[in-house]
């Protein structure tokens, strides 16, 4: 089976009740780049790809258009099959991991319609249908947060994440302390995120003035050799997301002991096939971490969603969705969505999202 067409749609998704506002950015709408792939079979798959706007990541919404017209020529007539198409795709343009994805994302969709099994069994197999997620703050009021993590308890989320950083320290200390106060005791878990943002100075506060919660700290500042500065100086555990740009930084991170876990994207490592040994790497190390993208809709939901449930669940931090601050859903009757905090793995061949393809207009480039 070869891919016989290639077409990349734009689809803008504002942000409900914006903005989202992260340490470093405030985003009130994204843009969402989608691929459709069109095999010589007459199967197609779709692929996603959606940055947070241009600062979270190296990655920006047109780069991902610029990137997937630079290699779509190429493409035609590629076969459909992980390891042939990455190879294809690296020796059409080097680095654009987050562009790469969606071709990633489209061609297991493909292939699990052409077989008829779900993403999830390509990817080595599911071990649960009830896939949790975790819900995260934006950076706001100690007590709105708190507000917020007691609904999100309630709710039945095992996980939370609260965002810091781009504000005095106390201020980060004081809300860290006032969502514990509400949480204690409730087996949800907690993660700190600073977003590369805490000074080395300010991410050693805030271990140390909390020395009595046990949350993670996830990617608290800018780069790894920050991260390897405040290492043995911190008592909570380090989790590494935005500086694991690839496979390649991700394996040193984990061989070398500078983290206790990820909070991985889908679209950082390049799609469903690095992301499948990235999950193995970490099984090997015992490390726990995250399925996630940045943003998007239904197809990189599902997508992070199929992965997430071939995790290990001693080692599934859980399964992030952007869905709780997008109105509707590619697919109204199976877009994805948390439910008392889990989700429900997609049924059905491929990614089990039939997107209504109306809503994504014309194509900005066909191949
Ligand atoms: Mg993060």
């Amino acid at each position: 089976m070869r891919i016989a067409e290639i077409h990349v749609y734009r689809h803008e998704l504002p942000v409900l009740d914006g903005p989202y506002k992260l340490a470093l950015a405030e985003v009130r709408s994204l843009s969402t780049t989608l691929v459709k792939l069109v095999a010589d079979t007459g199967h197609v798959g779709w692929g996603e790809t959606c940055p947070v706007g241009p600062t979270y990541a190296e990655s920006h919404a047109a780069g991902a258009v610029a990137a997937l017209s630079e290699m779509a020529p190429g493409l035609r007539g590629a076969e459909v099959l992980p390891i042939p198409l990455h190879r294809r795709m690296d020796g059409l343009l080097n680095g654009h991991n987050y562009a790469k994805a969606a071709v990633d994302i489209a061609a297991h969709d493909l292939l699990g319609r052409h077989f008829g099994v779900s993403v999830s069994d390509l990817l080595g197999g599911a071990v649960t249908d009830r896939v949790p997620s975790y819900y995260s703050t934006v950076v706001g009021p100690p007590d709105e947060t708190a507000r917020l993590a007691a609904e999100k308890r309630a709710e039945g989320y095992p996980r939370l994440q609260v965002k810091v950083g781009g504000r005095p320290v106390e201020e980060d200390i004081e809300t860290v302390r006032k969502v514990w106060e509400v949480i204690r005791g409730s087996g949800m878990r907690l993660a700190v995120d600073g977003n590369r943002s805490l000074t080395t100075r300010d991410a050693l506060r805030l271990s140390r003035e909390c020395p009595d919660i046990p949350f993670i700290m996830e990617q608290p500042c800018n780069t790894i050799e920050d991260l390897q500065k405040i290492r043995p100086q911190v008592g909570h555990g380090i989790y590494m997301d935005e500086n694991s740009t690839s496979l390649n930084t991700a394996i040193t991170a984990a061989g070398t002991g500078l983290v206790d876990g990820f909070g991985m994207k889908v679209t950082r490592i390049g799609g469903l096939h690095p992301m499948r040994a990235f999950r193995d790497v970490c099984a090997a190390r015992n490390l726990p971490h995250t399925c996630d993208d940045s943003w998007g809709g239904d197809i990189i939901a599902a997508a992070c969603t199929h992965i997430g449930a071939t995790v290990a669940p001693e080692l599934l931090e859980g399964v992030w969705l952007a869905a709780p601050y997008i109105e509707g859903h590619y697919d109204p009757e199976n877009g994805i969505r948390a439910e008392g905090g889990h989700i429900k793995r997609p049924q059905g061949a491929g990614l089990g999202v039939e997107p209504d393809e109306s809503l994504f207009g014309t194509p900005v480039a066909s191949f």
